[in-house]
């Protein structure tokens, strides 16, 4: 069995299995792909103290990392199921069962996507998720920003501050938001809003976006507007189904409660990084978390007898 178990390979779990090994602890680490979201990520100017790299080096950087250590890395592997007897114990996918005395979860989360022509193809290319790492990109562009609700509304208000023009693209009559914001959103004089509008197609030129294709819900005419970006803000869903069936408790969006030391609701098992309750989600704040609840473990460890 090991000490500890990091479920996940992203900016969360090489940071909590890098602050377990360094304990001199036995430490695992199960992932379905190493470098997570990152690997889906070009350009990352945000990451402090390197003012650019890209996903796919950050995510080479990260595992090289973990194997200076003599951490027991396991890949192409999902996590199925999570149970607490005397020892944690992780049900793989491939019906394989690994034991812990302590557990970090890290398997992040995905943004939902709109499911329309085009935007899987101009991914990275126009089609952005992050406002706080894309944004800075559209500089003196328009940009649109598709989803109402409160991460749409402060994507906008963020966005207007460095684009020239933000159209936001409500499906519903309404926009969801909180009042405040909305009432913030309406008072810039470069962000409009359309509501009963349905995205129908991201446009582009074979390259880079170029438009959106949306019809108008109210009279059922299809419409264009010309862009550099689309900005999709229709949730970010946390990768936790699998803890569904489990005891750790998840709050109504699937998020994995923590406490300030990254402990979850069953004893021994800690959670870090967009799968969790912390309010943002970004690669730093992910390793810190990461660093945090392996650290907790750690704590709950030396607390608790040895098994
Ligand atoms: P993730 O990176 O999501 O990693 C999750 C890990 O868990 C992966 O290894 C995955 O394979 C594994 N996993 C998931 N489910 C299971 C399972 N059931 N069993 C086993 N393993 C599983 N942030 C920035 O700070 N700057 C940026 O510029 C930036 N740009 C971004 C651009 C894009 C396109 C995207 C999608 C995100 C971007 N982010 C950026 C956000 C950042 O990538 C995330 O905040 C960060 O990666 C979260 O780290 P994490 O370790 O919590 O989760």
């Amino acid at each position: 069995p090991y000490d500890l178990l990091v479920v996940g390979g992203g900016p969360a779990g090489a940071a909590a299995a890098i602050y377990a090994a360094r304990k001199g602890i036995r430490t695992g680490l199960v992932a379905e792909r190493f470098g997570g979201q990152v690997m889906d990520t070009v350009g990352i100017e945000n990451f402090i103290s390197v003012p650019y790299t890209e996903g796919p080096k950050l995510s080479a950087s990260l595992e090289q990392h973990v194997k200076e250590y003599g951490v027991d890395i396991i890949t192409d592997q999902r996590a199925a199921n999570l149970t607490r007897k005397q020892m944690v114990e992780l049900e793989l996918q491939s019906g394989a069962t690994l034991s812990s005395r302590s557990v970090v979860l890290a398997t992040g989360a995905r943004w939902r996507q709109l499911g329309v022509p085009g935007e899987e193809k101009y991914r990275t290319k126009g089609v952005a998720y992050c406002p706080h790492c894309d944004g800075p990109f559209f500089k003196g562009k328009h940009v649109a920003v598709i989803g109402g609700g409160n991460s749409g509304i402060e994507a906008a208000i963020d966005l207007a501050g460095i684009v020239k023009q933000v159209t936001v693209l409500e499906f519903a009559d309404t926009l969801r938001a909180d009042e405040v914001l909305v009432r913030k959103a309406r008072s810039m004089n470069n962000l409009d809003i359309i509501t009963n509008a349905q995205t129908t197609e991201v446009l582009g030129d074979g390259n880079k976006v170029n438009g959106l294709a949306y019809t108008d819900r109210e009279t059922g005419k299809s419409k264009q507007l010309e862009l550099a970006g689309v900005f999709v803000q229709i949730g970010l869903v946390p990768n936790t189904e699998w803890l569904r069936e489990s005891e750790v408790e998840l709050n109504r969006m699937g998020e994995i409660l923590i406490d300030e030391r990254g402990a979850t609701s069953v004893p021994g098992v800690y959670a870090a990084g967009d799968a969790t309750t912390v309010p943002y989600k970004q690669i730093v704040i992910s390793m810190g978390a990461g660093a945090t609840a392996a650290l907790g473990a750690f704590d709950y460890l030396i607390r608790s007898s040895v098994a």
